[in-house]
């Protein structure tokens, strides 16, 4: 069915449409422009001047790690491994592993839909994933080709070198953690993939902690993207990458927020931390626009989906809704918090949003829950509510996470 909104403040990459429509199709956006184009065929909703930003795109998840508290006794740590070693042999890791892995997956799908994420790029080998992403809320970037990071002391996720080729053939990215750490194999990380012919478009690289001078040149050089995931790494290692110069050097950068367990509770962490972290460095501003980009534009690029992360004529109908000042829109984005998110819709389908919503849930045939989320009222696609149950009786007790502050309404 085709369903327009009307009247909201619609940002695309090139500018800001006040008064903007935005008509769907299937799961298409169809038409975008200026004013009503209403040919009477479907449901037409106003906004009332709220704000419409492509759905976010997340670059860095572990769906199967999302879990709370995180875990971590001997920060600062070294290198991943170190962690890993810790996060395995926890308390919370033997409560975690109680959890079905499908349900782990949707709950990850949950935490990122509620805060407007609609694209996560889970770190985790295809045949893996498989098994447990059924029914997640939100879309996983399906497409890549990987490998676990680049030292000797990696997880055997794939081959650097023909993962590499294999997404160069395929027009697709190739996604490694690099450069984690600070023992002399991992500061060497860039050098590597040098060697391995390894550094290319194709290439989005994780973290990115240890990157030194000669290494953004490279990846400057060599058209590599990176990942900036600020709270994981500022929680590990108590610092993060060289982001001002990946930024002056004009590398294509991405926001992830990295599993819970070590990263942020949601993205507005994340944003928040960002933008925190940028002017307690450097002493100025990271804009809110360039915030923005990181988390749309940039991995719509990265991840070669031009499809997605702008609002387009034919691009996927991935967008959200926010409450903010319409004059500030970029402001708005980056101080968003649970309650500002008035409507995310993925593929055409609207998956969450604010109650009044209701009416174009009900014409459009989507069946819903009715939650409270942080304390207001919202509607959600799926059973958001059982999967809290299910998670309840597999650890018994009533678990509550910060990344779901959920209950029945
Ligand atoms: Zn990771």
């Amino acid at each position: 069915m085709q369903w327009e909104i009307i009247n909201g403040t619609l940002v695309t990459p090139e500018e800001i449409i006040k008064e903007g429509s935005l008509t769907v199709s299937q799961d298409k956006i169809i038409k975008i422009g200026k004013r009503s184009i209403h040919d009477q065929k479907g449901i037409q909703i106003d906004l009332n001047g709220l704000i419409v930003f492509p759905g976010i795109i997340d670059g860095h998840d572990h769906l199967l790690g999302t879990y709370l508290p995180r875990v971590g006794d001997r920060k600062p740590y070294l290198n991943w491994l170190m962690w890993d070693n810790d996060l395995k042999s926890s308390p919370i890791y033997a409560e975690r592993q109680q959890v079905e892995s499908t349900d782990l997956y949707l709950l990850g799908g949950y935490r990122h839909l509620i805060s407007g994420v609609t694209s996560v790029q889970d770190h985790i080998p295809h045949f893996v994933r498989e098994m447990f992403r059924k029914n997640v809320p939100i879309r996983l970037i399906d497409k890549y080709t990987m490998a676990h990071a680049v030292c000797s002391f990696a997880l055997p996720w794939g081959e650097i070198e023909s993962e590499h080729q294999l997404a160069k053939e395929n027009n697709i990215p190739f996604v490694t953690h690099c450069s984690e750490g600070f023992d002399e194999e991992t500061k060497k990380s860039v050098s590597v993939l040098e060697k391995k012919d390894a550094l290319s478009e194709h290439t989005v690289l994780i973290h990115g902690i240890a990157f030194s001078d000669e290494d953004i040149d490279l990846l400057y050089k060599n058209k590599v993207n990176v990942v900036w995931c600020p709270v994981s790494n500022l929680y590990m290692f108590g610092t993060t990458a060289p982001i001002k110069k990946l930024l002056e050097k004009n590398v294509n950068v991405c926001l992830g927020t990295d599993s819970p367990m070590s990263g942020s509770v949601n993205i507005f962490e994340e944003i928040y931390i960002a933008k925190k972290f940028y002017f307690e460095k450097y002493g100025t501003k990271l804009t809110s626009k360039k915030i923005v980009e990181m988390l749309t534009i940039n991995p719509s690029r990265a991840f070669f989906r031009p499809d997605i992360g702008s609002l387009k004529q034919n691009n996927k109908a991935d967008f959200i809704v926010i409450d903010g000042d319409p004059k500030q829109p970029y402001e708005a984005f980056t101080s968003m918090q649970y309650e500002n998110i008035m409507l995310v819709v993925i593929d055409g389908i609207p998956k969450y949003a604010d109650e009044n919503f209701i009416p174009l849930f009900e014409t459009l045939d989507i069946p819903f829950q009715k939650i409270k989320v942080a304390g207001s009222k919202k509607i959600i696609e799926g059973d958001v509510l059982g999967l809290l149950n299910r998670i309840k009786n597999s650890v018994n007790f009533d678990k509550k996470f910060d990344f779901l502050p959920i209950e029945p309404c």
